[in-house]
């Protein structure tokens, strides 16, 4: 890869703009540009014939088309797709596609490993190693596109992959704005959806900037529990975390999604559900109920699928709209928080299965 050189898709329209002007081009070029990269998908400048020779060779030699390369790819029974994609400095991040036609969503990485430890997720085992550039959010979209070919458009994005995405907020938000522009792949805000485990001051940040859906990785009902599961409760406490959710500037008839794990005997009591009830009242709130997805050397597991459904009911007979989540994908590893992109070492894709595993469908 062509060191100092630039990375393309990290440039908003108008920054895009600005550069083609600095090289001596006219602004307009821009949207031609964008056109090319994210309409047509090009593989190389020269099948733009509407670009003079010279810039196409500027293009060529001065800018990096291409942020990741595909290192492997791997389907599980239920069709989920996980893609293993290398950065150019040898670290390695993991997409997943989730079909469910006629909606495709592809579930993307915001950083290369996690800072915030977690207990229950392997991702945080992996620690922190760098942000994504806003070019690796976005190619993430275009390569597994490119692969669809017009079999069929990535119709959902969701920003539950690796990493905390509102703790790499600029990269995070230029890629939305990249990935939402009218000139190129131009997804609706509402088809985006970026999930947090509650870093407040970006929360609200997130609200003025992009009118994306918000979901809320909350996993206890009350203080002292959740900050033994989420170190990072014990920055930004639930209080803080539910205010700034009734403060977040919903569209209307829109409301947070909030994804409550459920650990066998840990928070899965009919009394943490009560306690849920009670922590959401007020709030435009649906909850989403995953059950873990073990992994091996994971110190929690996975409720029986009695106390999953009671769980559930004291949710809806609260009036609590609350789904059980199909995690898809547990074979191959590309379940909810079984990301930690090792390829074919990874001890999470060693095809174990799990008693009860796929058994639940999306309701509604
Ligand atoms: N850091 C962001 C984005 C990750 S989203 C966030 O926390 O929201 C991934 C979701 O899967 C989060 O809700 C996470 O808490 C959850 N998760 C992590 N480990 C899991 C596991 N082993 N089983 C099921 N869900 C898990």
């Amino acid at each position: 890869m062509k060191t100092d050189a630039i990375l393309i898709k990290n440039f908003t329209l108008q920054q895009l703009e600005d550069w083609v002007e600095s090289v001596g081009e006219r602004r307009f070029r821009a949207r031609q540009l964008y056109r090319h990269l994210y309409v047509r998908r090009i593989r190389s400048w020269d099948e733009c014939s509407d670009l003079s020779k010279s810039f196409q060779a500027q293009l060529e030699f001065g800018t990096v088309l291409d942020a990741l390369s595909l290192e492997e790819k791997r389907t599980s029974s239920d069709g989920t797709v996980k893609y293993l994609f290398g950065l150019s400095d040898g670290r390695r991040i993991e997409s997943v596609l989730i079909p469910d036609p006629p909606r495709y969503t592809l579930c993307l990485s915001s950083q290369v490993g996690c800072a915030l430890s977690c207990r229950f997720c392997l991702t945080g085992t992996v620690g922190f190693q760098r942000n994504l550039s806003a070019a690796e959010i976005v190619d993430q979209v275009c390569r597994v596109q490119q692969e669809a070919g017009n079999r069929f458009r990535i119709s959902n994005l969701v920003f539950m992959g690796m990493g905390e995405p509102l703790a790499n907020y600029e990269a995070v938000s230029n890629a939305v704005h990249i990935l939402c522009d009218p000139n190129g792949m131009a997804f609706s805000h509402r088809r985006i959806t970026v999930s947090t485990a509650g870093l407040v001051p970006q929360m609200e940040r997130l609200g003025r900037d992009s009118p994306v859906n918000l979901a809320v990785s909350l996993h206890a009902p009350e203080d002292g529990l959740r900050s033994e599961l989420m170190p990072v409760n014990r920055t930004y406490s639930l209080g803080d975390l539910l205010n700034a959710c009734r403060r977040y500037p919903l569209a209307p008839r829109k409301r947070i999604t909030f994804e409550y794990l459920l650990l066998d005997g840990v928070n899965d009591q009919p009394r943490h559900a009560k306690a849920l009830v009670k922590l959401l009242h007020g709030v435009k709130a649906k909850v989403n109920l995953i059950p873990f997805n073990s992994y091996p050397g994971s110190e929690f597991r996975r409720p029986s699928e009695e106390r999953i459904l009671a769980f559930q009911e004291i949710l809806t007979g609260a009036q609590l709209t609350a789904l059980v989540r199909q995690s898809r994908g547990f074979e191959i590893g590309a379940a909810c928080g079984q990301l930690a992109a090792l390829g074919k070492d990874d001890p999470s894709s060693r095809g174990e299965t799990e008693a009860g595993h796929g058994f639940f469908s999306l309701p509604g």
